[in-house]
This record gives structure tokens, sequence and C-alpha cells, in this order.
């Protein structure tokens, strides 16, 4: 069966949320109440986001300020690179699918040397006289996200992948009731356990290369042992 991990970016591949960064930076203090809103659910992300980010100083936060920022402020899992030779070995494919932007995720695969990774995300247009934010990959299916990953993960379920999950957060909510398995952390695992939904928990991407490594291993040795007709006759 083809496996295919949909990895979540901010706060899951990066150590610090690249949207927070920048909005504690470029903001003010009042994107909080915003986002107290999106996790109390009164409305989505798409929406949130979007008055977030007008709240920022355009004259302040350009594109070189932004990147100049994330390059000095943001780091990754230290187990990222490798979790992604893993993949390879083992043949998972890996997209990130991102409720942030594509400057962001570039900004910081450009730094730690990571290549391309495939992604969908949101963009952050940088006009006259305010930051608009294109979401290229939203769905009239769902009215929460502005990259609607559960629109990217149907796609894949329907080409026949093994879905895996991992994430952190708000934008995660959307798709981690439908993936085959979901890996969360903070919000994201207290959201799995208030709305009683299977989840493993993690910290670090060693811990999933651990537990990914240790399902293959039970499965070969016992496609190896002769149990499964024992078990079956
Ligand atoms: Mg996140
Ligand atoms: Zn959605």
């Amino acid at each position: 069966m083809k496996k295919l991990i949909l990895c979540d970016f901010d706060g899951t591949i990066t150590r610090q949320d690249t949207l927070v960064k920048i909005l504690d930076r470029f903001a003010g203090n009042a994107w909080h109440l915003i986002e107290k809103k999106i996790l109390k659910e009164v409305f989505g992300n798409r929406i949130g986001l979007k008055q977030e980010f007008d709240l920022c100083d355009p004259k302040q936060a350009t594109r070189d300020n932004i990147a100049g920022l994330l390059n000095e402020e943001i780091e990754i899992d230290p187990h990222f690179k490798q979790f992604l030779e893993f993949c390879r070995r083992e043949s998972y494919e890996f997209v990130i699918v991102s409720g942030g932007f594509s400057l962001c995720i570039d900004t910081i695969l450009k730094k730690y040397g990571l290549g391309s990774i495939p992604y969908y995300s949101n963009k952050l247009l940088f006009e006259k006289n305010k930051l608009r934010i294109e979401n290229p990959y939203s769905s009239d299916d769902c009215a929460l996200c502005g990259n609607c990953k559960t629109m990217h993960l149907r796609r894949y379920m329907s080409l026949g992948y093994y879905i895996i999950y991992i994430g952190d957060s708000t934008t995660d909510r959307c798709p981690v009731k439908y993936a085959d398995m979901a890996f969360t952390k903070n919000h994201l695992t207290e959201y799995c356990l208030r709305e009683k939904m299977a989840h493993i928990p993690y910290e670090t991407f060693a811990d999933i290369q651990a537990y990914l490594s240790e399902v293959t291993e039970r499965y070969e040795s016992y496609k190896n042992s002769g149990e499964k007709n024992e078990k079956y006759n």
C-alpha cells in the first residue's frame, strides 16, 4: 500500500510558529484576542488569519523584514532531517500541508538546506498599503480553513494512500479525524482528548520515527516468522 505522511509546518516541523513570530513583531497585542476566538471556534483560521494580518503595519512587515526575522528566530525540530531520510528509506511519501504562508516555508527549508519538499499553503501578498492573504486551496466544503488540509487528505485517500497525519494546533483539527493514523502534540492533543479521537502524542520526530520503525519491524518479523499461518489455520 502507498503510504503518505501529511505534515503540518508551523510548530510541527518548526519549533516556533512562524505566524506567531510575525504577529508578535508586527501586529501589536490585539491579535491574541483573535487567536482565542479561533481556539474557541467562534470562526475558523481562514477568517481569523486575515483579521490578524490586517493588524500588521505593512511598512514594517515587508517581505525582507519577515524573511530576516524567520531566518534569525525560527528553528526546526532537531530530528526532522533524520526523519526525512527515514521516510525516503521506508517509502513514506512526505507532503507539507500548512495553514501558514509559502514565504515562511521557502525561507526555512532554504535556511536548513532541506531542498524542495512538496507543500500546499496560503500565500502572503505584499500590496502597497496592506498585506493580503491568498487562499488557493480553500474548499467549498469547509468554512473553517484557509488551506483545507482535509481536501488534500481526501484526494490522496481516493488515490489509495494510507495517510499518516502529523500536527500540533487549530489548522490540524479539520484533517486529524480523517487520517488513518495521527501523531499530535500541544493544542491538537488536547483537542483529540476532548473530542475522543484516536491519536498518538509525540514530542519530536524521533518519537514518530521510533513508533513507525517498530510497527514496520513487527510487521516484517510477523510476515517472515510463519506466525501468520499458525494464527489463521
Ligand atoms: Mg501548526
Ligand atoms: Zn477544512
